[in-house]
């Protein structure tokens, strides 16, 4: 195999848990008067709160994250996904220029034949 194939199948093996989808991190007012939030000089939002949004089948479903483990997971798997699709892009581009330049060496390899038949 390729040097550089084997390479990116190595990588994608060594990859951890994958997530799609993306993350909104958002600073919101509460509903209480008098809070630091509703300061007319120096309002001070509440947050972050986080937002996974990802889609399944089309469908948007969107997940509230607390900080903490299951957020870095998240996160995590979020950074994996892009990598794991630059890393087939790799291969996608790696693989049709050997399926393209084998098709051209037997192209060549058919036409010496014709050639030699007639
Ligand atoms: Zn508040």
């Amino acid at each position: 195999m390729d040097i550089r194939r084997s390479s990116i199948f190595e990588e994608l093996i060594k990859l951890g848990s994958l997530c799609s989808g993306k993350l909104s991190e958002r600073y919101i007012p509460c509903g209480k008067k008098n809070c630091r939030c509703k300061d007319s000089e120096n309002p001070q939002l509440h947050g972050p709160y986080y937002t996974w949004v990802r889609y399944i089948d089309g469908k948007q479903i969107n997940r509230t994250l607390c900080p903490g483990p299951e957020l870095d997971a998240v996160k995590a798997g979020i950074e994996n996904y892009v990598r794991f699709q630059a890393l087939i892009g790799d291969l996608l581009r790696l693989d049709e220029e050997s399926v393209a330049s084998a098709a051209r060496a037997e192209g060549k390899k058919n036409s010496r034949k014709i050639y030699r038949r007639h």
